[in-house]
């Protein structure tokens, strides 16, 4: 068997192994099987990460912001230039789509550089007069040393979207992928040094939660935490950074309504909701895993959607044809199989999908697929419409009025992102003002704009990411005040 290939920790702008000695095998979703090597980092690997972050600080906080700008575009340039070999590497890690990585993860990682790269060169600052007294003015300062810690779904999208702002203001970063999904840091890694980042700017340290993303989120030199992930992992992040004081922005998981009303133009509504249901195999936390359809629509609406989502193609995710990949590990595929079980114990009906698809190719042979699968006739009260799936499983549950269906899409403890599908103007206001979610779309999904706040309520987290938000949440307001 060829040697499989080893992904190193970036630190001090070099790549190094892990001082443990340890490796932890990178399956490769679509095949069941070992395609590389991740370091299995601890503590001393971050403490080492920690030593190059802050010796780096002070130049780098200190460069003009023309200078770090250059630099970050000049990234955002190679990825897109290194745009097919990166977009593979997603999806040989993640088991989605390579057409969906090359179409939107990647090129949006490079969007994320760009954006801050420029964000920083347009910014002002606050000034205050007190009447004759005094003149303040308001400097914002990078914290020092942020970590950064991301999950497996869209793991260059996310991490980017972080290490753009923190390094961007003049912070230095210590960033954690997921196990799970390392290929794409340590490329971008690659392209970082390319680009001419400073070393000790950017350290990635491999290797599990527990190992790694505890004793960063512990340090006391990394002011700064930025964390996306499941709630419960974000309640022990949130836990270890509260007797320190550290910074915390927490993005957290989803159990998003999807609400179509009777007039809606459902053929958008149909198109827009098959998608949101599982785009990546329903593995974007700001999914619509809970679709709301009002009564007099529900049975037309049904029978399309299920004929639209009957029609995805589930392939090998390498293939251009392929518009449902794999799941992204065998325990999340098992996760996904004990909510389909549950869902008919609680009284659903598998309207379509339900099991995996017959064997893909020989290749993909011991991978981990599921089919597209939906679900009908459940209580909207029940654990299924309840708990984050985070799959390519959605049930569809029909209502009445406006009131109705604000309280089913509130009657939950998430509060990440909602869509709403009518053609009342006035209808989309009220309920979009009514629904408990971070974002609500009307009639799309998915439309990002990097200069808008982005964030959940509720269990879906505290703190914005995203333009302005990210740039004061990588900063420290300092204010100076000048006696007249
Ligand atoms: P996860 O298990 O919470 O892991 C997220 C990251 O945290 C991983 O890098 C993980 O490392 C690390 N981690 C685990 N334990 C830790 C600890 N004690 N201290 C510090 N870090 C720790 O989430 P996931 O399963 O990777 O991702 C899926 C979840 O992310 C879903 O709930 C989804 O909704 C959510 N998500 C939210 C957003 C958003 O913007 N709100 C976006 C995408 C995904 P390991 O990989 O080694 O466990």
């Amino acid at each position: 068997m060829a040697e499989l290939e080893r992904i190193e920790n970036f630190i001090d702008g070099k790549f190094v192994d892990p001082l443990g000695g340890k490796y932890l095998d990178n399956i490769e979703p679509a095949t069941g099987k070992p395609y590389s090597q991740v370091p299995d980092s601890d503590a001393r690997d971050v403490d080492l990460a920690v030593a190059a972050a802050e010796k780096a600080f002070e130049e780098w906080s200190r460069a003009p912001a023309t200078d770090r700008s250059r630099i970050l575009l000049r990234i955002a340039d190679l990825i897109e230039r290194d745009l097919e070999q990166v977009a593979r590497a997603e999806s040989i890690d993640t088991g989605k789509p390579l057409s969906l990585a090359r179409s939107l993860d990647i090129p949006r990682a490079a969007s994320n550089f760009r954006f801050f790269a420029t964000a920083i060169l347009h910014t002002e600052s606050e000034a205050h007069i007190t009447d004759n007294v005094a003149f303040n003015y308001t400097l914002r300062q990078p914290r020092g040393i942020a970590g950064l810690i991301s999950p497996w779904n869209l793991p260059l999208y996310l991490l980017s979207w972080k290490i753009a702002p923190a390094i961007a203001v003049g912070n230095t970063a210590i960033a954690k992928p997921s196990e799970l999904t390392p290929m794409t840091s340590f490329l971008l890694c690659k392209i970082a040094r390319e680009a001419g980042l400073p070393n000790g700017v950017l350290n990635i340290v491999h290797g599990t939660g527990p190992k790694v993303g505890a004793p960063i989120t512990a340090h006391p030199k990394v002011t700064t935490i930025s964390f996306t992930g499941g709630t419960a992992t974000g309640k022990k992040v949130a836990e270890a950074c509260a007797p320190l004081f550290k910074k915390v922005s927490l993005e957290l998981g989803g159990k998003n309504p999807n609400i179509v009303f009777a007039d809606a133009d459902l053929d958008a509504a149909i198109a827009g909701s098959v998608r949101s249901s599982f785009a990546n195999q329903g593995q974007v936390c700001l999914c619509g895993s809970r679709v709301f359809v009002e009564r007099s629509a529900y049975n037309d609406f049904v029978n399309r959607f299920l004929d639209k989502t009957s029609q995805l193609r589930s392939g090998d995710p390498l293939d251009d044809k392929t518009e449902q990949g794999a799941i992204v590990s065998k325990t999340q595929l098992d996760k996904v199989m004990f909510y389909v079980d549950l869902a008919q114990k609680e009284g659903g009906r598998i309207a379509l999908g339900g099991n995996a698809p017959e064997p893909i190719n020989n290749r993909c042979r011991d991978g981990y697929f599921f089919k597209p699968t939906v679900i009908t006739g459940l209580p909207v009260s029940c654990r299924t419409n309840r708990e984050e799936i985070f799959g390519p499983v959605v049930t569809i549950t029909p209502f009445d009025n406006e009131e109705e269906v604000i309280g089913y899409a509130n009657d939950c403890e998430y509060g990440l992102a909602s869509s709403v599908w009518t053609q009342n103007l006035n209808r989309a206001h009220r309920v979009a003002e009514r629904i408990n979610t971070g974002t609500v779309w009307v009639n799309c999904w998915l439309v990002r704009d990097l200069r808008v706040p982005f964030g959940g309520m509720k269990q879906s987290g505290v703190g914005r990411e995203g333009g302005e938000e990210a740039l004061r949440f990588f900063t420290e307001p300092k204010n100076i005040c000048i006696a007249k």
